[in-house]
């Protein structure tokens, strides 16, 4: 695949490198309007994606009293983020960065079955920008309307729709940013509080960031954050092989190209009419007859394009396809070759995402809702009192996951005749009492004290045993440790 964006392979070419400069200027795009399933699926899923995530911060979800029932939401002052029926502590940050795997892995299987699907209809950077063309075509009119607008004076006309299209950017990107806010505090409460100009200034701070990158972004980066900042098309040609679905335009079956009249002959020459409609409906600029580029997001709107030129002109359609590097080159010899879903990467790809999926699944279900902490002292290892015991410190941390209060029990065994303490509670006895509040983490420093005779060596295995002091449904921990003594 061509790594160079077309636009400096043109500047490279045009002739010597050292009096050229190292980038082109932008050529503004104005892609044209084009009707086909392509064109429908995009707008199916750019609906679906933007509905998702104006909407999501708006479902509830009944957690109980106390608790806060946005089924979506990161709740940084309390560490916690709810997904519906699930809850993530801080310590639980390993299901983030299983989400991420698998989202990394399951791009890279789509990406090595159907090629740039991701760029092409669910990119952030797509949507948005998609959106923010249709805006700009529903105010000045299509392809042409626009570009003659642009090219002539400064009228009253051109102004009024000008200030038009960017006021419902910034109407757009206001609520995206607004949205995003909203993941991470209750949607309800912040439209109230914006409406009664009572926020703090970090909300108002990440609102103005959101609200700017995405009208930067999508009203006036669009392609050039493809084409020059974003590093997924640079790498994903390592996820491509002959059995991949790309954009393409078969050269065998088009060219020579050239004008056609109605009544020519299409002996000796190919389907291709040179009408540049591949060319103008994409949102890149680029032209699909060059063959493969960086600049191509697959879209498929060339495909809807020529198709069209091809049903008017009574022709096969498909010059412009999606298709396999294998496919095309048999069809150039009358042949075909079928689509391979089972290949080698997509099968490793595919057993990585079920494993991943699987140990989030196993994670999930198997969870506890106690979790204990246990950190020995250091510094000092030990400690020999004035009766000549050993004394080693300890600090539990008692994680109680439920919404309700708990007691627990903590023993040791391993040493003969070794005696608990607590910071701030009681002192030589066998056992300790814990009570944690609902939805907690609890910190104790616990001490240990053994005669020294009881010391197997320098170090001596011991077990802390927690236990639940509850009837039923309880849940006991056992922590293995070390005690740490004198040398012998
Ligand atoms: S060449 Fe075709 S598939 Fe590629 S970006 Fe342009 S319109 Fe989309
Ligand atoms: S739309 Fe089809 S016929 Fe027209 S220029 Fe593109 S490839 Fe050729």
């Amino acid at each position: 695949m061509d790594t160079l964006p077309s636009s400096l392979g043109k500047t490279a070419k045009a002739g010597n490198a050292d009096d050229q400069p190292l980038y082109a200027n932008r050529a503004r795009i104005y892609p044209q309007k084009v009707a086909g399933p392509f064109r429908r699926f995009k707008w199916a899923v750019l609906i679906l994606l933007l509905a998702i995530y104006y909407l999501a911060p708006w479902l509830r979800w009944d957690r109980g009293p106390g608790v806060p029932d946005q089924a979506l939401l990161i709740d940084m002052p309390a560490r916690r983020a709810y997904f519906f029926f699930i809850e993530i502590w801080p310590q639980e940050i390993y299901y983030l960065t299983g989400l991420l795997v698998l989202g990394a892995v399951g791009l890279f299987l789509v990406t090595s079955l159907f090629g740039r699907v991701w760029c092409a209809y669910t990119c952030p950077q797509t949507v948005w920008t998609d959106l923010f063309m249709w805006v700009e075509s529903l105010v000045e009119g299509d392809r042409n309307a626009r570009m003659r607008l642009d090219k002539g004076p400064w009228t009253a006309e051109r102004i009024v729709k000008k200030v038009a299209i960017h006021s419902i950017w910034i109407v757009i990107s206001a609520l995206t940013g607004g949205a995003w806010v909203m993941y991470f505090t209750d949607a309800p409460t912040l439209v109230v509080n914006l409406l009664n100009f009572h926020v703090t200034n970090a909300v108002l701070f990440f609102i103005a960031m959101f609200t700017a990158t995405t009208y930067l972004l999508a009203g006036i980066a669009r392609e050039q954050l493809c084409v020059y900042m974003c590093p997924w098309p640079r790498f994903q040609a390592a996820m491509f092989d002959e059995e991949t679905l790309t954009v393409t335009y078969e050269d065998w079956r088009g060219e020579p190209r050239g004008k056609h009249k109605a009544g020519d002959s299409w002996e000796d020459r190919g389907h291709c009419v040179d009408c540049l409609q591949c060319v103008n409906v994409c949102p890149t600029g680029i032209d699909i007859r060059d063959g493969s580029q960086l600049e191509c997001i697959g879209c498929g709107l060339c495909i809807d394009a020529c198709n069209r030129i091809m049903r008017r002109l009574d022709l096969p359609q498909g010059l412009v396809r999606l298709d396999t590097v294998s496919n095309q080159a048999a069809r150039a010899e009358g042949k075909s070759a079928p689509f391979q879903l089972l290949r080698p990467r997509t099968l490793v790809y595919a057993g990585i995402l079920s494993m991943v999926v699987a140990l989030m699944v196993f994670g999930l279900t198997t969870r506890s809702t106690l979790d204990v902490n246990l950190l020995r002292d250091r510094n000092p290892l030990f400690v020999t009192l004035s009766d000549g015991t050993i004394r080693n410190g300890y600090t539990f941390k008692i994680i109680n996951r439920l919404r309700a209060d708990r007691e627990f029990i903590l023993t040791v065994s391993g040493i003969e005749g070794a005696t608990l303490g607590v910071l701030g509670g009681s002192t030589g006895s066998r056992a300790a009492v814990f009570s944690t509040k609902p939805d907690r983490v609890e910190t104790y420093r616990v001490f240990i004290t053994a005669p020294r005779q009881s010391l197997t060596g320098e170090s001596t295995d011991i077990s802390f045993v927690l236990e639940e002091d509850a009837m039923e449904n309880s849940e006991n921990v056992i922590q293995d440790t070390v005690f740490m003594g004198p040398k012998k």
